[in-house]
């Protein structure tokens, strides 16, 4: 393939090249110590200087000391010692194998403790794709893997100080709008694939341009699945210093994202490399969140003084009666209410009782779930 200058050559090796830097944990970029250097192997040296992950430049063919000492042409690749090797005669290729291994994870590493799977989820061109690479390129990236369900559904590791993230699905993220343009439902049916595995769901929003409906769908369909939910607010470069423009954004965002109140807003520049860190820290802690569990003494004290201060309408003439409250489970946080007419309990009444829990207990950025049954020990 290396001996052709067609373009044909060129595009297979860039597509390559993009496959390889959307998917793969580290890249070896193999060249021919006994041919030119190609045209288009400086544009994929140049390419590959842009990846967030490790490259290793191998130069094969180095059949003899002459032509190993050949291979030093390539340190103008800006890649870094060209690793020399010779496929045919099995030179190098040992030492080449150990040093790939030293710097890659064990799949073992992996599988130790992740802090939280995240999501992130927008409107195509808000940048999240921007936000995916410049991610990578900041933070100590670990590994790529395939979960196994779809083939091409890659996850990428990254370890925020000694905390470890799963951004989930980076190769969808990636390639949406690229290879999947046109095809609308696909790249919502992948989003809601990466969403349902997810702990915490990063709503992208361009600063660039007004909130709209479609941001509100994107968000409601997160907290259907009761997920944790952050909404990013990209682009912020371009709001610098327009106070008009930022307060119309906090104004939008309000209005558009009203039944969230309690979700966190981190207001990024992907471009720029800003606030990556802050949007990290607050995914996490929303993870934290929503691990959290809420004794169920606590719970209950304030059930009766919410009960008390705000009573529950009736029911048929007959008095609403809560009767006992328990947290359930985390990851939603998830609560229970024993109530004589579970299904009496007024959607504004379950917002209020929700909003309570909100105020004495926090939860900041995790949807709440709450369930509303009859007390079956019979004495209700
Ligand atoms: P995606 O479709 O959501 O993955 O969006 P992309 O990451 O492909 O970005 C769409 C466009 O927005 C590209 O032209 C990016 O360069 C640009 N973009 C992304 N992030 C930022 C940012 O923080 N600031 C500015 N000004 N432009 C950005």
């Amino acid at each position: 393939m290396g001996e052709q200058l067609t373009g044909d050559y060129a595009e297979s090796v860039a597509a390559q090249v993009e496959q390889a830097m959307d998917e793969a944990a580290a890249i070896c970029f193999v060249v021919d110590v006994q041919s030119r250097v190609l045209p288009a192997d400086e544009d994929v040296a140049a390419r590959l200087r842009q990846a967030a992950q490790p490259v290793y430049l191998v130069a094969n063919k180095a059949d003899n000391d002459a032509m190993a000492a050949a291979a030093a042409d390539f340190y103008a690749f800006g890649l870094g010692e060209p690793h020399v090797v010779s496929a045919q005669h099995g030179r190098g290729v040992g030492d080449l194998l150990d040093f790939l291994v030293e710097g890659l994870p064990t799949a073992a590493l992996l599988q130790s403790a992740v802090d939280c799977n995240l999501a992130i989820v927008g409107r195509p061109n808000v940048g999240k794709s921007s936000l995916v690479n410049a991610i990578l390129r900041e933070e100590r990236m670990i590994v790529s893997t395939t979960p196994g369900t779809t083939r091409d559904a890659v996850d990428t590791a990254v370890d925020f100080g000694d905390r470890r993230l799963v951004l989930v699905d980076t190769a969808g993220i990636r390639r949406r709008g690229r290879v999947e343009r046109g095809t609308e439902r696909a790249s919502v049916n992948r989003a809601q694939a990466a969403v349902a595995r997810a702990d915490v769901v990063a709503i992208v929003l361009d600063g660039g341009r007004d909130v709209a409906a479609q941001d509100q769908h994107i968000l409601g369909r997160a907290l259907d699945a009761y997920k944790g939910v952050i909404l990013v607010v990209n682009k912020a470069d371009l709001l610098r210093g327009d106070a008009e423009l930022q307060d119309r954004r906090r104004r939008q965002l309000r209005w558009r994202a009203h039944f969230v109140p309690w979700a966190p807003v981190v207001w990024t520049s992907a471009l720029r490399g800003e606030h990556l860190d802050e949007l990290l820290q607050t995914v996490l802690n929303v993870a934290d969140v929503r691990r959290r569990r809420v004794p169920t003494s606590q719970l209950n004290a304030l059930l009766i003084r919410a009960t008390a201060a705000h009573p529950p309408a009736t029911f048929r003439g007959r008095p609403i009666k809560f009767f006992y409250a328990t947290q359930a489970a985390i990851e939603p946080p998830t609560f229970v209410f024993f109530v004589n007419y579970p299904e009496a309990v007024h959607f504004s009444y379950q917002r209020y009782l929700q909003r309570r829990i909100r105020e004495e207990f926090g939860f900041l950025g995790a949807a709440l779930r709450l369930h509303f049954r009859p007390r079956n020990d019979g004495h209700g």
